[in-house]
C-alpha cells in the first residue's frame, strides 16, 4: 500500500505540465521590458514602460498546414543571450537620412513535443518593440501555408484608439476596394472591430496617461501577405490576413513560406510622449535594401494637372503648359496622369518628354496596374501586370527620358499582389525608373528594401478634396493625424499644398472650396513628407496667389535629415520641425474651432537668431513678419481653426 502510494506521487510528478519558462529582456537603456512566456503551453509576450503597462500578456503563434503552432508549446532554454544590435544607415528618401539604430536583439525557441518549430525574434530600441518568426524546417518538409496569426496586442482598460478601418474589398469606384483611402475615427473605446473587418495599419493608441502607442508592421514583400490589426470585444487586437475576396476572389489569402522561413515585423513603436511616434525609423531599421539601385535616382517636386483639371486635363496642350508652370517653379517633374494614351498617345508623348527636357523637367507617368482583378476603366491598362508588356514598356520609357510610374488601383494585400508590387519595383528598377504607388496599400519597409521605390497614397489623398466639399472641411482634421500615423511609417504621396481657392482651372466661385488657409498650404509642404512631390499647384498660382507663398513653395525642400515632435494631439493641432541641410523648418495646423496659443520651446533656433514666421489672422489672411528668438528660444504660436504656421531661419 505505502509502496503503490508512492508510485502514485512519482507518477503524477511525471505527468504534471513543466513549470511555465519566463523570459525578461528590455531596450538599451533600460526602460522597456519585454516579458515572454509559455504559461499553459501558450506562447506570449507583455510589454512594460517605465514601470507601466503598455501591451498586456498578448498571444504569440501560428496555425499552418503543418501544425498548430498556438498551444502545447514549450519555450526551450535559451540557447544566445540577449545582444546589443548597432547599425549605421542612409535613406535619403525617408524622414532621416542618416539613422544611428541601437537595439536588443533577443531571440525565443518554440517547440512542440521536443522538436524546435519557430523562434520568435524581438528587437527592442528605446523606442519600438518588433518581433518576427522565424520557423524551422520540419524533416523533409520545406514548404508550408501561414493559415493564421495568433500574435497580439492586448491594450491596457482605458485605451482610446485613434483607427483607419478597413473596407470590404471589391466595393466602391469600379471595384477597386480596398485602396487604402478610408477616413479615421478618433478617441474612439476599444473593444470594436471596425465595420467588421478591422483596421487598416498603422493603428494608433493612446494608454491613458501613460502614453502612446503605434502599432505597424514592416518588411513586406513578396515573401508574405501583407496584415491588418482585427479588434475584439476584450481590447485584443491580432494580425489579420487579407480578405479572400480581395483580387477579384483570386489568388490565396494566406501566405505561403519556405521552411526554413521568417514572417514580417510586426512593430510597437511607444513611449510617453507622441516624439517616438512620430520620430520613429522602425519601418526602416529592421530591413535591407533587396537589390542595388540602377543609378543614382533624382527626387524633387513637381506639377500635375489632373489634380485641379482632372481627366479632360491630359491633352498634349495642358501637359506643355504645366511643363512650362514646372519650369517656372524651379521643379523637377510633370506627372502626366490617367488616360494620356488615349488622348496624347505615346508618339506625342515623346514629343513632350523632349520639350519638357529642353527646359530641365522630366516626365512621369500614369499606368493601371490591372490586369483581371477590378473595373477600372483608365488607361494605360494591361501593362504594369505583365513582365513581358511592363519590360518592353519601360525599355520605351528609357529610351525617351521617363524618371517615373505612377501605378494606380492595386487588388489588395495578398501574397500575389506584393509579388505584383514587388516585380514591378525590380523591373523599373533595370530601366531607371522611380516608382510610386495610388490607390494602393501601405509601403512597409519599401523606401529601403526597394531603392526606385518613391512613395505611395494610401491615404485620403488630395482628390478627395477635389471630389467632396466634406473632405475640404476636414482638411485640417486628416492634416494633423497623418504626421501621428500614416506618413510617420512611410513616404505619403498626398498631391497637395493648393494654392487655389476652388478645386477648378479657372479658380472661380464652383465646385469644392478650400477651407484651408495658405499659410497651411505651405505648412503641409513641410508636414506630408515624400521625396517625390506633385504639388496640388496651378499655373494661375504664379499670378493669384501671395508672391511669398508661390516663393516659399519654389524652394521648399522635398528632401529630409531629421524631424522632431513639438507638440500636438492626432486630430487637434500639429507642431513638428524637419530639417533639410543646416535649415530647420517648424510648421503647424490646427484642426480645433478655438484659435490654438501655445508656447513652445524651439531648441533647433539660438537666441538672437532672426527667423521668418509665416502666421495667418483670423480670417486665415497670411502675412511673414520676422521674429527674434529669445534666449529661452520660447515662441508662442497662434493658429486659427484651418489655419497654419510656418517657421523657416
Ligand atoms: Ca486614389
Amino acid at each position: 500500500m505505502k509502496r503503490f502510494l508512492l508510485m502514485l506521487v512519482a507518477g503524477a510528478m511525471l505527468t504534471a505540465p513543466a513549470k511555465a519558462e519566463e523570459r525578461k529582456f528590455n531596450s538599451p537603456d533600460g526602460k522597456i521590458v519585454v516579458t515572454v512566456s509559455d504559461q499553459e503551453g501558450k506562447p506570449s509576450y507583455k510589454v512594460d514602460y517605465d514601470g507601466k503597462e503598455f501591451i498586456l500578456k498578448s498571444p504569440l503563434g501560428l496555425k499552418t498546414n503543418i501544425g498548430d503552432f498556438t498551444e502545447g508549446m514549450a519555450m526551450l532554454p535559451e540557447k544566445v543571450a540577449p545582444r546589443l544590435v548597432e547599425e549605421q544607415y542612409s535613406v535619403k528618401t525617408i524622414k532621416q537620412s542618416k539613422v544611428d539604430y541601437k537595439a536588443t536583439e533577443a531571440v525565443m525557441t518554440f517547440a512542440k513535443g521536443n522538436r524546435p518549430i519557430y523562434d520568435v525574434v524581438f528587437r527592442v530600441s528605446d523606442r519600438d518593440v518588433a518581433m518576427k518568426y522565424r520557423m524551422y524546417q520540419q524533416r523533409d518538409t520545406r514548404a508550408c501555408v501561414i493559415h493564421s496569426e495568433a500574435t497580439g496586442f492586448m491594450m491596457p482598460q482605458g485605451t482610446t484608439t485613434f483607427l483607419c478601418p478597413q473596407v470590404k474589398p471589391m466595393g466602391g469606384f469600379a471595384r477597386t476596394y480596398p485602396s487604402y483611402e478610408t477616413g479615421y475615427s478618433v478617441d474612439d473605446a476599444i473593444g470594436k472591430n471596425g465595420w467588421g473587418e478591422g483596421y487598416t495599419f498603422p493603428c494608433l493608441f493612446k494608454n491613458g496617461e501613460n502614453g502612446w502607442i503605434l502599432i505597424s508592421e514592416t518588411g513586406v514583400s513578396s515573401a508574405y501577405c501583407a496584415s491588418r490589426l482585427m479588434g475584439h470585444k476584450d481590447g485584443l487586437y491580432t494580425i489579420g490576413f487579407p480578405q479572400q475576396t480581395e483580387n477579384n476572389g483570386n489568388g490565396t489569402a494566406a501566405p505561403g513560406i519556405p521552411l526554413p522561413g521568417e514572417t514580417p515585423w510586426r512593430t510597437i513603436t511607444l513611449g510617453a510622449t507622441l516624439a517616438p511616434i512620430m520620430e520613429t525609423t522602425v519601418p526602416f531599421d529592421l530591413v535591407k535594401p533587396l537589390y542595388e539601385a540602377s543609378k543614382e535616382f533624382k527626387y524633387g517636386a513637381g506639377s500635375w494637372s489632373w489634380i485641379i483639371g482632372m481627366d479632360g486635363s491630359t491633352n498634349f496642350n495642358e501637359q506643355k503648359r504645366y511643363i512650362d508652370f514646372t519650369a517656372a517653379m524651379g521643379y523637377e517633374t510633370v506627372l502626366v496622369d490617367a488616360l494620356w494614351d488615349t488622348q496624347i498617345g505615346k508618339e506625342k508623348i515623346e514629343e513632350l518628354a523632349k520639350y519638357a527636357a529642353d527646359k530641365g523637367v522630366a516626365l512621369f507617368l500614369w499606368y493601371n496596374s490591372n490586369g483581371y482583378w477590378n473595373d477600372a476603366p483608365q488607361g494605360p491598362r494591361g501593362i504594369m501586370n505583365n513582365t513581358i508588356a511592363r519590360r518592353k514598356e519601360m525599355k520605351w520609357m528609357q529610351s525617351i527620358g521617363i524618371r517615373g510610374i505612377k501605378v494606380d488601383f492595386f487588388g489588395g494585400d495578398k501574397q500575389v499582389t506584393m509579388q505584383l508590387y514587388e516585380d514591378i519595383m525590380a523591373d523599373a528598377n533595370d530601366y531607371g525608373i522611380l516608382c510610386v504607388f495610388h490607390g494602393c496599400t501601405l509601403p512597409r519597409g519599401w523606401e529601403r528594401m526597394y531603392p526606385n521605390y518613391a512613395s505611395s497614397e494610401a491615404v485620403l489623398a488630395s482628390e478627395n478634396l477635389h471630389f467632396s466639399q466634406g473632405s475640404c472641411d476636414n482638411e485640417a482634421f486628416n492634416a494633423c493625424l497623418h504626421p501621428f500615423i500614416r506618413n510617420t511609417v512611410g513616404s505619403m504621396d498626398f498631391g497637395g499644398s493648393a494654392l487655389n481657392k476652388f478645386y477648378n482651372a479657372n479658380n472661380g466661385p464652383r465646385g469644392s472650396k478650400r477651407r484651408t488657409s495658405d499659410v497651411f498650404a505651405l505648412a503641409t509642404a513641410v508636414m506630408f513628407q515624400s521625396p517625390i512631390q506633385h504639388f496640388a499647384l496651378a499655373p494661375n498660382n504664379l499670378t493669384d496667389a501671395p508672391e511669398w507663398a508661390i516663393s516659399f513653395m519654389k524652394r521648399v525642400p522635398t528632401l529630409w535629415d531629421e524631424v522632431r515632435f513639438i507638440d500636438g494631439y492626432p486630430g487637434k493641432y500639429v507642431i513638428m520641425a524637419r530639417r533639410s541641410g543646416d535649415k530647420w523648418y517648424v510648421v503647424g495646423a490646427n484642426a480645433q474651432k478655438e484659435t490654438l496659443k501655445v508656447k513652445v520651446e524651439l531648441p533647433m533656433f539660438e537666441g538672437g537668431d532672426k527667423v521668418k514666421l509665416y502666421s495667418d489672422d483670423e480670417q486665415l489672411n497670411g502675412s511673414v513678419s520676422e521674429l527674434k528668438i529669445k534666449k529661452n528660444r520660447e515662441v508662442e504660436i497662434t493658429i486659427p481653426c484651418n489655419g497654419g504656421v510656418l517657421i523657416e531661419k
